[in-house]
């Protein structure tokens, strides 16, 4: 064949290859991440005119603003219970560098056990990993706001014998994003 009747076949098949990799690259949700650092613990007021609009980074501090699609934010939402929980050891450790020993790098992804209780006025989530147990209490009446708990008890790590450490951090999430811290101890 001429190369003139190689570009027919070429052509059609350099566009096909293009479509399939653009339904592949799409069909995958996109997350919402901040822009500048890429972390993924990112917040938006819920329930304010806010919501899905302004943004900040919980890692980095950077804001923006976008709307992003329905099904993006339906997913990050989905998530928050776990951004909320990811950003009390963000604060601990670099607020607390006593107990960042006792904080893996790889918190986030931990093989967390997770535990739901429903009670009056809010939800309460209940995490265990690493020999932290942390409460999530969700209120969304009236307002958006969590109260948490991380205990880190080093008797729940089986095979640790030692020092005895115990770490009790409580405080509150609010619906900006911004967290206060009500009490800490580190007794050992
Ligand atoms: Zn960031």
């Amino acid at each position: 064949m001429a190369w003139k009747e190689w570009i027919w076949i070429l052509i059609p098949l350099a566009i096909a290859s293009v479509i399939i990799l653009y339904v592949a690259a799409t069909s995958h949700p996109e997350e919402i991440r901040c822009p500048r650092c890429g972390g993924r613990n990112v917040w938006t007021p819920l329930r304010t005119n806010d919501e899905n609009y302004k943004w900040n980074c919980l890692e980095c501090g950077h804001r923006w603003r976008e709307k992003y699609k329905d099904r993006m934010f339906r997913d990050w939402y989905d998530h928050r219970i776990e951004i909320v929980r990811d950003a009390v050891f963000l604060y601990i450790s670099s607020n607390h560098p006593d107990a960042g020993s006792f904080i893996p790098h790889n918190i986030s992804s931990a093989a967390w056990k997770e535990l739901v209780e429903m009670r009056t006025g809010g939800i309460t989530y209940i995490y265990e990993a690493y020999g932290w147990m942390v409460n999530v209490i969700e209120f969304t009446t009236p307002e958006v706001r969590y109260l948490l708990t991380a205990d880190f008890s080093i008797t729940r790590i089986s095979n640790q014998i030692g020092i005895m450490h115990r770490i009790i951090w409580e405080g509150e999430f609010l619906n900006s994003g911004k967290i206060i811290e009500n009490k800490y101890i580190h007794a050992f």
